[in-house]
């Protein structure tokens, strides 16, 4: 028993200290995210006087291109191959323990891999609002050769298939079970997906407008299948008012965005979303404090110190007023039908 016990307490160790390293390295990609976003805005305008349209700057320009893809590339490589060689890993070694020594080793479910999948999601979608606001530029310079509006529309059929791609990408993470039992990745991963279905449809009506004929691909980034999402999205919100704030911003900026056509046609200038509250908790994460490991109901595991509100993956949900109304009214009309059949149990 004893010996148990002091196994049971060096798991537990092992598993707290796993779990720190693993929030401090969420919270430095996030970061790395913010650095690269803001040197290729930095960058931008330096980057637009150094393309030269005409034809025999073709080459020249392609590859200023590419090296300004590259650097953003190489810190979506960096994640995907952290979560893939260490997340995955860590994960999956603890849960084989558990099926060996179950009285040992605890069970617990690691929301890391989905965490490091949002942070995939939000590099790509630093690296398509980086490639529209650069192909719109291209587009609208003068060559009379048309080589650099035809590296613009290259560039934009690029990005198109690469945003239908993520909207699928997005749901094959949403159809994981576990991204429910965390709130805020859920619903970062939805308004990601509501985004890069905004991101095609903006480069559709853009390049239609050029004259690029259209395949009618449209089923999962059309009108009713983003309001939708839009809709699940809200729900979420009115649930978590203390977590949601800025994803529900998110949300009914995305929805005025849809309702006006012309805003997407004109400038690709689609926002991206906005995780505040949730990169507030990235934050915490690198000040994980070890020796406090605590689970919680759906067995995530947290430092208690640290996450002294609870766990930081549940959140806070509350009712919405809506769905108080129809508890409250429920209950007014049992009490009303106690209250009559006592009075006709009394005649
Ligand atoms: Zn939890």
């Amino acid at each position: 028993m004893y010996r148990e016990l002091r196994a049971w307490s060096f798991i537990e160790d092992v598993v707290d200290r796993l779990v720190a390293k693993m929030g401090r390295k969420m919270h430095r990609y996030a970061t790395a995210i913010d650095v690269v976003q803001q040197k290729l805005a930095d960058t931008f305008n330096s980057l637009v006087k150094d393309i030269r349209p005409n034809p025999l700057a073709a080459k020249g320009n392609i590859a200023l291109i590419l090296r300004r893809n590259r650097e953003v590339l190489d810190v979506q490589k960096t994640i995907v191959k952290y979560r893939k060689e260490v997340i995955d890993r860590i994960q999956r070694d603890i849960g084989k323990q558990h099926e060996v020594f179950p009285n040992i080793v605890g069970s617990y479910v690691f929301m890391f891999h989905h965490h490091f999948d949002v942070l995939e999601y939000r590099v790509i979608s630093v690296r398509l609002s980086d490639t529209l606001r650069l192909a719109d530029h291209l587009l609208g310079l003068q060559d009379p050769s048309l080589g650099v509006q035809r590296q613009g529309l290259k560039m934009l059929e690029y990005a198109h298939k690469e945003s239908m791609a993520c909207i699928e990408y997005c749901q094959e993470a949403l159809d994981n079970e576990i991204v429910s039992t965390s709130p805020r990745i859920d619903t970062e991963i939805r308004l990601h997906q509501i985004q890069f279905g905004l991101v095609a449809k903006a480069i559709r009506s853009k390049l239609s407008q050029s004259g690029v004929p259209q395949e009618s691909e449209l089923s999962s980034s059309d009108d009713d299948a983003i309001e939708a999402k839009l809709n699940t999205v809200s729900e979420i919100c009115e649930h978590y008012p203390d977590s949601h704030k800025s994803f529900m911003a998110s949300a009914t900026e995305f929805g005025q965005l849809l309702k006006r056509e012309s805003v997407v046609t004109d400038n690709l200038r689609i926002p991206g979303v906005n995780a505040d509250e949730a990169r507030e908790v990235e934050k915490v994460w690198s000040q994980y404090e070890v020796g406090h490991l605590k689970v919680c109901t759906r067995s995530h595991p947290f430092s208690a110190t640290t996450f002294a509100q609870g766990c930081p993956e549940c959140g806070k949900k509350v009712m919405t007023e809506k769905e108080v109304y129809q508890h409250t009214s429920a209950h007014l009309f049992e009490d009303r039908f106690l209250e009559a059949m006592r009075k006709i149990g009394k005649e």
